[in-house]
């Protein structure tokens, strides 16, 4: 062998630009894990048990089902149920017959868990800096790059539907060709450009659904 060949897999491994923006993201996924166990741990809480304080958030008063929140973190209904069973003894969560249908079973944010689904939904400094080291072209650029994988990931099943404005009932893609805001979202009837497209929008309604 040369001293130029290598037996480490890390020097071919990586070597097209599809493989090394995956080993980037999984180097932003550590950094957001890492901060998502410390932001938790200040609340005595675990990353699912604050995903779970965030997801039923969106829901209010209707609440959600266990196994809803179970598809929506992606975890088992076991997990679920484990976390959910810790919120219910802190009180920060409760369950209650479903209003619309008195069989089953709603979980809803108790008033100390609404409190708390409001504190620990902000970003760390620390974060928003990083993302904030992007020009806001960039910003622009990696949020479609990153709707169009979530897209992929959610059409494979890999990672549970998201509201996201281009699976939107109200939206409107390119009314507007040659503008700056050339979307527009029939909910509020205002146009929008390529930065502000939502991920994750309370108000989304999925395309093709009958609500
Ligand atoms: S309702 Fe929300 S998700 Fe739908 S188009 Fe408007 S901003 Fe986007």
């Amino acid at each position: 062998m040369s001293t130029n060949e290598s037996n480490n897999p890390s020097d071919f491994c990586h070597d097209s630009t599809e493989q090394r923006i995956l080993v980037g993201l999984s180097k932003v996924s550590l950094a957001l894990k890492s901060q998502s166990w410390q932001d938790a741990g200040r609340y005595g809480l675990s990353p699912t048990q604050v995903q779970i304080l965030s997801l039923l958030q969106t829901k209010g008063h209707e609440g959600m089902g266990l196994s809803a929140v179970a598809e929506g973190l992606a975890v088992t209904p076991a997990t679920a149920s484990d976390a959910v069973r810790v919120l219910v003894e802190k009180g920060l969560v409760q369950k209650k017959p479903s209003p619309e249908d008195k069989r089953a079973i709603a979980i809803t944010l108790t008033a100390k868990g609404q409190q708390l689904a409001i504190k620990t939904a902000c970003w760390s400094d620390l974060l928003l800096d990083a993302v904030g080291e992007l020009s806001e072209l960039e910003q622009t650029v990696f949020l479609r790059g990153l709707i169009k994988m979530i897209r992929k990931l959610q059409e494979a099943g890999q990672i549970p539907i998201s509201k996201m404005c281009v699976t939107c009932r109200f939206f409107q893609p390119n009314r507007y060709p040659n503008s700056d805001r050339p979307h527009h979202c029939a909910l509020v009837d205002a146009p929008f450009g390529d930065r502000h497209l939502q991920i994750d929008c309370p108000d989304q309604i999925m395309i093709n659904s009958r609500d």
